[in-house]
């Protein structure tokens, strides 16, 4: 059994959460289990080491609980991207769209400096409208995307093709 195998077999499905028809990847079994624990954090730090990353923006909310964890493994800082009204200081919003409406995305505006080597970190990527949102938040920062980062890509939602032309992407588990 290969370590994305075990990885995949902690998590489990959750039919029509939070509304019908959605089959929502719940992470918490994860979480639970101290070898998947270990696992993903390393499964996650791997393709960027060595990179000099300066800083790893996490998602609101299940992107911080890796996120400060893989920050750590990449000797980087952490930067929270979180939804309206949370972020203390002042802030950029960039607005992304839902299937009904949209939505907005925050970030400090003294996040990181000028040229910073970011990865993106969620725990999910699905339509990709929320990394996109975080995207362009550190670009207008004067960031620089280096790669993304996530434990779970749902590939029939096609979010890859909302981000970054060009840039890595790295999910442990494709769907
Ligand atoms: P997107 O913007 O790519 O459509 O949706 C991704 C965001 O929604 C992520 O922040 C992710 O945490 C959340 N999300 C959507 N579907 C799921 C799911 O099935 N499981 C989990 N854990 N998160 C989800």
């Amino acid at each position: 059994q290969s370590i994305r195998e075990f990885i995949g077999e902690t998590i489990r499905t959750i039919p029509d959460f939070p509304k019908e028809g959605i089959q929502f990847k719940d992470i918490t079994t994860l979480l639970q289990d101290k070898r998947a624990l270990e696992l993903t954090s390393y499964m996650l730090a791997q393709p960027y080491r060595h990179k000099n990353i300066d800083y790893v923006v996490g998602l609101e909310s299940r992107g911080f609980l890796f996120g400060t964890n893989l920050a750590q493994d990449l000797n980087a800082g952490f930067v929270p991207v979180r939804k309206p009204g949370k972020l203390p200081a002042k802030t950029l919003s960039e607005s992304y769209e839902l299937e009904y409406g949209e939505d907005h995305m925050e970030i400090h505006e003294d996040a990181l400096f000028e040229g910073a080597k970011v990865i993106i970190h969620d725990d999910l990527i699905a339509t990709g409208g929320t990394a996109s949102a975080a995207s362009k938040l550190v670009q207008r920062l004067g960031g620089e995307v280096i790669g993304y980062s996530f434990i779970i890509e749902l590939s029939f939602l096609n979010g890859r093709e909302h981000l970054i032309p060009n840039t890595p992407v790295e999910s442990i588990l494709i769907e």
